[in-house]
């Protein structure tokens, strides 16, 4: 018999999920049957036309909210105004990069706000109504820059780093319950994020898109291909599985081999 699990009966809210991984794991919790709470900065019909096909093909319950994690208050009320909160996946996220001297402090805020402390403000928000629930899961996207470094991305390394170890702070303080968290850490997802800094690669280096993706972006990734969104959804799903249900404040790493290197 094939192995299946079933999220039948759960609500996962999955912070910036209008597009790229975010996207690809609202697909993946639904087609294993939880209702699905997506989210972006956004409020356009695009938005809530995703919900609507993600409900017609998938048969659960999914909508569409609009917050911005860049603040407090907004990621505070996304999980309040959610109702429900069984799977909380913090994916926001976004990227800028420069040598530090250059980087602007406005950059530096705003990474660190969307990438990190809004982790922070929806998992306070949802460990208590997991714990109303009696089980919990969160799952935060870092990535494969929350274990390694690399030069101009200071305010990206810095947070991811952080959800890292606000994930094993999430772990141990909901370790006694049926409530676990833990970080997958993606090596490179051909996604928008990834798209935007292709052109500027190629200007700065004289390369072609062919060279940026083999000779800059899968040059620290051993298997020389892209992780995809696909396999980021299944990962999230498998760590709501009751299979799952002991690991926890652990890193995943779905990274064609980066940080074995
Ligand atoms: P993406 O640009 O497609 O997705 C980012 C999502 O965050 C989008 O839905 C966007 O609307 C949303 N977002 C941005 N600012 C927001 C805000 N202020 N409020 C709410 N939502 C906001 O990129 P992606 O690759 O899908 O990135 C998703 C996550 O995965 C990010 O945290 C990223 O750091 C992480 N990640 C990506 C890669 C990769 O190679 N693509 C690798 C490792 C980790």
């Amino acid at each position: 018999m094939a192995y299946t699990i079933d999220l039948a009966g759960k609500t996962a809210v999955i912070t910036g999920s209008n597009s790229g991984i975010g996207l690809g794991v609202a697909w993946a919790l639904a087609r294993a049957g939880a209702d699905i709470v997506l989210n972006s900065f956004t409020d356009t019909p695009d938005d809530h036309a995703i919900a609507q096909k993600i409900s017609d093909e998938t048969g659960v319950k999914a909508r569409y909210i609009q917050a911005d994690m860049s603040k407090a208050d907004q990621c505070r009320k996304l999980i309040e105004d959610a109702g429900v909160c069984d799977i909380l996946v913090n994916n926001a996220g976004i990227q800028h990069v420069a040598p530090i001297p250059e980087f602007s402090t406005e950059k530096w805020d705003a990474i660190i706000a969307i990438n990190m402390s809004s982790a922070f403000h929806t998992t306070a928000v949802a460990l208590p109504m997991m714990r109303k629930a009696g089980w919990g899961r969160v799952i935060n996207i870092a990535s494969a820059h929350g274990l390694t470094a690399s030069p101009f991305k200071s305010a990206y390394v810095t947070a991811k780093h952080g959800v890292v170890g606000l994930t094993k702070v999430t772990a141990l303080e909901t370790a006694k319950e049926d409530i676990t968290c833990n970080a997958i850490c993606p090596g490179y997802v051909l996604t928008p994020i990834v798209e935007k800094q292709i052109p500027d690669t190629m200007k700065e280096y004289d390369m072609t898109r062919e060279e940026v993706m083999e000779n800059v972006l899968l040059t620290r990734q051993p298997s020389k291909e892209f992780a995809t969104v696909e396999q980021i959804g299944e990962t999230t799903t498998f760590l709501c599985a009751s299979a799952a249900a002991q690991i926890t404040g652990t890193t995943i790493s779905v990274d064609g081999g980066w940080t074995a290197l």
